[in-house]
């Protein structure tokens, strides 16, 4: 951790390359990262080498910036699967100045600030959370005097790379909803100079996150984005095509209230408002605390949260989406006992598939950490 947080946090640096326990939860973590960014067993040993790279040497600067946001990416981000995962990131990287998280406050906190802008001019990566209010000179939203748009200029000529992480700071989220009475915009209508890579979300899922940057560390560069500048890593996919409720969509079977018959038996929640097919991310794959559970398993239908303006376009979020023409979502919802089972057999298993992949890369780590183990030399006796 850089200076400014690392009163905070008594992680000891020195456990992920040595002890035996979380050498091991250490690769596993790697194998899960491998899965997560579409790379083969293979490329565990590569990302473990990356990180212990960045460990002991080169750990890049990381400025986290919060503007009209609930901390909502934060808490989801400290709260990310075991210690080990935000220890092995958060360890690879300097995280020199988080509002939430740093110990230090007012004159220091802005210190802290400029001091990691200036030793790694052109190399700090920005993530930011919350959207930025410009209207009336961005006079809603101020941090130590200065406006978050004032402070996006600033820190700009520093920056590699901004990382908008959740959907406010990707899209404007909430804060941009009719009437958007701030004038909120995401951090893409604001950077000129720099490139911007989107992680929404309400909240981003931390993996996703963590995933953006053992890419960067792996391979020196960013990852593929779309079109609107997410990765494709997580957001290749459409929830609707990954969802393990599509069989029940496909044969007509739809849950009309929260606590009827198809509810209970895990019937599709198209008709119950759910956005799924019209949302991009991965969050039926990779799933939530552990890969435990996610909203739609949960019996909730997605709200399309990660979508762009989908405070406006989505709500009410318990009201059927209209005819989604693109799709042909509504004439499939209306044909009972559809024929399109044997298309969305790949979509029903994605979760499994994920599953498994992960399960895998873990046998894997874990195989990696024994043979290190055994090849390493006895220490002397007494
Ligand atoms: S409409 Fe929603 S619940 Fe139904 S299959 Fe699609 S994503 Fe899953």
């Amino acid at each position: 951790m850089g200076d400014g947080i690392q009163t905070l946090h008594t992680w000891e640096r020195s456990g992920l390359l040595d002890d035996a326990w979380s050498r091991r939860e250490f690769l596993k973590f790697c194998g899960r990262m491998a899965v997560l960014l579409g790379l083969s067993d293979a490329f565990i040993p590569r990302i473990a080498r990356a990180l212990e790279t960045a460990i002991q040497n080169r750990r890049p600067s990381i400025v986290w910036l919060e503007f009209q946001d609930c901390a909502g990416n934060t808490e989801s981000f400290t709260r990310a699967d075991s210690p080990s995962v935000a220890q092995a990131v958060l360890e690879a990287v300097s995280l020199d100045y988080h509002e939430t998280l740093m110990a230090a406050a007012g004159h220091r906190a802005e210190e802290a600030r400029h001091k990691a802008l200036e030793a790694h001019r052109g190399q700090v990566i920005v993530v930011v959370e919350g959207s930025i209010p410009t209207k009336d000179d961005g006079i809603y939203c101020t941090i130590g005097g200065k406006t978050a748009l004032q402070i996006i200029r600033e820190v700009e000529p520093y920056a590699l790379v901004f990382v908008a992480v959740g959907t406010c700071a990707a899209f404007g989220g909430l804060p941009k909803a009719n009437p958007n009475p701030t004038g909120a915009v995401g951090v893409e209508d604001v950077v000129r100079t720099k490139p911007v890579i989107n992680l929404p979300g309400c909240p981003a899922n931390p993996d996703v996150l963590m995933g953006l940057l053992v890419h960067y560390l792996v391979f020196n560069r960013l990852p593929d984005l779309d079109a609107q500048r997410r990765p494709l890593f997580a957001f290749g996919k459409r929830i609707h095509d990954t969802c393990e409720r599509r069989p029940h969509f496909d044969a007509g079977q739809f849950a009309l209230a929260f606590d009827d018959y198809g509810a209970r038996q895990g019937y599709c929640l198209y008709k119950l408002g759910c956005k799924g097919p019209e949302t991009y991310n991965i969050c039926a794959s990779l799933r939530w605390n552990m890969q435990a559970s996610w909203p739609v398993k949960a019996g909730h239908p997605c709200i399309g949260c990660s979508e762009r303006d989908f405070w406006d376009r989505f709500t009410p979020f318990y009201e059927r989406l209209p005819e989604v023409r693109a799709f042909g979502v509504e004439q499939r919802a209306d044909r009972l006992g559809g024929t399109l089972v044997g298309v969305t057999a790949v979509g029903v298993l994605a979760h499994a598939l994920y599953t498994w992949a992960v399960r895998r890369a873990e046998r894997k780590a874990e195989e990696l950490a024994k043979k290190e183990g055994e090849a390493k030399p006895n220490p002397p006796e007494g």
